[in-house]
Formats: structure tokens, sequence, C-alpha cells
């Protein structure tokens, strides 16, 4: 289906502006890349890819990426968190980019994370009228359902005020991520029920339709052998009819906006019947890691005596244009944005705004 393009002011969406964003990725077939920041480089990566595609860039930070971005000796990761926000928010308008600004994964022990992030926000959103973070994600999944959604229905009453949305997961993302260790898991672990969703929505969509749900279909974080674990998308199509048929809406109506997380590694096909079936934003982090670095890896192999010595070993020659790390970082940075734009032609997201 053609794309009818969208109207956003360059700037960190609200949460109403983001909802928009996803209800218009599920009528035109597309979602959006949530890439994991953890610098400034990361940050401009990112967005130089989102200008280039005319696309909504969407920003995320774990804790640990917030706690990098802040600086080692601070290791905070409410002060990296606010550190990068602003960043953002003014990288966003420099870039002339829409963005979405995510915080990933927070357990119940890293609750107090966000607490300090909604702190600052209510502060900026006093200031500015406009929230600090588009979301933040709550993420209960090693928890029962009912406490899932308790938690999620608290921070989701909060969130709104501010004009933000919540991710929630329901159902646990496999494999290994920042510490977060779900390996172990027995497999049938890492399918959420159809009722478990449809419990979710109904529970959440009375207080704010601003939110997400990542479901465990098979997802699994990091890279990782073929084994026993499959991964299902066309379960999503399965939680959506479920949920649809609580509401009394057509089994085809859709009404849950997915988050595929784990998203590394997968097949067009998988992409494809992911958003086939309601995801409107796939995380993507170990990729965009991977792609990084290997491009540093290129640059350093290319310029093996800059990596070392500072005058040419056999010729003299000074080697200062070779060793400035600002080349070796731009190598870096392309690298990561060329992945970038790869995985937004696989989500069909390019060409959403109007130019
Ligand atoms: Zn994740």
């Amino acid at each position: 289906m053609d794309k009818s393009p969208l109207t956003l002011q360059p700037g960190v969406l609200n949460g109403p502006e983001a909802r928009a964003v996803f209800a218009d990725a599920k009528i035109h077939g597309y979602a959006l890349l949530g890439v994991n920041c953890i610098d400034s480089g990361s940050v401009n990566a990112v967005l130089h890819a989102a200008s280039e595609a005319k696309t909504v860039a969407f920003i995320q930070a774990s804790d640990g990426g917030a706690t990098f971005f802040g600086g080692k000796p601070q290791g905070d990761p409410i002060a990296g968190a606010i550190r990068m926000a602003y960043d953002v928010h003014r990288a966003s308008v420099q870039y002339g980019v829409p963005v979405i600004l995510h915080t990933d994964h927070a357990s119940r022990k890293k609750l107090p994370w966000l607490e300090g992030l909604i702190a600052e926000g209510e502060k900026f959103y006093a200031r500015t009228g406009r929230p600090l973070f588009t979301s933040h994600m709550v993420d209960l999944s090693d928890e029962e359902l009912p406490a899932i959604i308790k938690v999620s229905q608290e921070w989701l009453t909060r969130l709104a005020a501010l004009d933000m949305m919540l991710e929630t997961e329901v159902g646990p993302t496999g494999g290994e991520e920042d510490g977060v260790d779900n390996s172990a898991l027995d497999t049938e672990k890492l399918y959420t029920t159809p009722e478990d969703i449809a419990t979710a929505f109904l529970a959440l969509n009375p207080i704010s339709s601003c939110f997400t749900i990542a479901a465990a279909f098979g997802n699994v974080h990091g890279v990782y052998k073929p084994g026993n674990v499959v991964l299902k998308p066309s379960l999503l199509g399965e939680f959506q009819a479920e949920t649809a048929r609580h509401l009394d809406l057509d089994p085809d109506a859709h009404p849950v906006d997915f988050v595929f997380h784990g998203g590394s590694g997968s097949s067009q096909t998988e992409i494809d019947v992911a958003i086939a079936n309601g995801v409107v934003k796939m995380n993507y982090d170990t990729g965009t890691q991977a792609a990084r670095f290997h491009a540093l890896g290129e640059y350093v192999f290319a310029h093996p005596h800059a990596a070392l010595c500072t005058l040419h070993p056999v010729t003299g020659d000074p080697l200062k244009k070779q060793f400035d790390p600002r080349a070796a970082l731009a190598a870096s940075e392309a690298g990561m944005t060329a992945e970038v734009l790869k995985m937004y032609r696989m989500l069909n997201c390019n060409n959403i705004l109007a130019s």
C-alpha cells in the first residue's frame, strides 16, 4: 500500500504523537526500528539514517547504555539518561528528524531509575508542556500476570499524565542482554498465551490507549546458534484475534500495538509476518553493536601502523591524519548508519514523512 506521508515536527514526540505514528504503521504495513544508543556517536548515526530515509527515529537506552552515556565517574543511569535526553532533544532538531525517545527494559529492581527520570520529566513538562522522554518500558515479565498488570496500570496512569507512552512486557524475551539473563528459561515460557495478552490489554486500555506490548513469541536477545526456540511471529495474529474477540471487534482488527524484542538476525519473512500481525516497532541492539564495531575494526586493519605508532615505522612519515580518533569514529558511525538504513528497508519504514 502507498504510504500517505505523516506531518510531524522535528524533535522528541509525545505519547499521542507516537501512537499516531504506530496507527499509521499498522495501516501502511511498516514498523519503526528501536535502536539502543550509548553515546552521542550512536545517536548521530541513527539521526543521520532517519534523516536520509525520511522516517521517524526511535532512540532508546537501557540503564547500562544510559550509564555509559553519562560517563564512568558518575556511574549513574539517571544522570546518564537525562544527559542523553537533552542531547537527543537538541540533536533531533539539528538533524530535522522527529524522534521517539524511550528507555528499554526496567525490571522491578530498576524502577528507581524510572522514578528519577519521571522526577526530571515533571520539571521539564512544567517548563515546556512536553515530555522529556516519549515513553518508558516496564519489564516485569519474570513475574506473574497480576503483578505485571498492577505495576503497568500504575505506570501507565503516571505516564499518561505527562503525555507519555508505556511499553510493557508480557512474557519474557529469551537470551541475555545487558545483565538480564533469560537463557536458562524453559522453552514453553518463551511464548505468551493469547489469553494473557487479551487480559493485559483489557486492563490497560481504559487508562490510556498510549501503550505497546512486548509479547513473547520465541524471540531471543543477542546472537545465538539456531536451537530449540523457534520464532513464531504468526502467534501475534492469535494474540490479536483473542483480544479483538474480547472487544467484540472483527478478528482482523488488530487492536494491540506490538513490540518485537530480540529482532537482530531475523529474516525478511519473519519481519513481514510480524508486521502483518501488528508489530509497530522492532528493537535492534546486537546488529548495530556489531556493525559499529566491525566498521571500527576495518578501519584499524586498514591502518595498522597508525593503530600502534605516531610515525610510520619504515618511512618516518607522520600518521596523524590516520590516528586522529575522528577518522576512526566517523568510519565506525558510518557503519552503524548503513546498518540502520538496511533495517529501515527491511521494516518498510522509509519515506513515511512528508518532505
Ligand atoms: Zn529487549
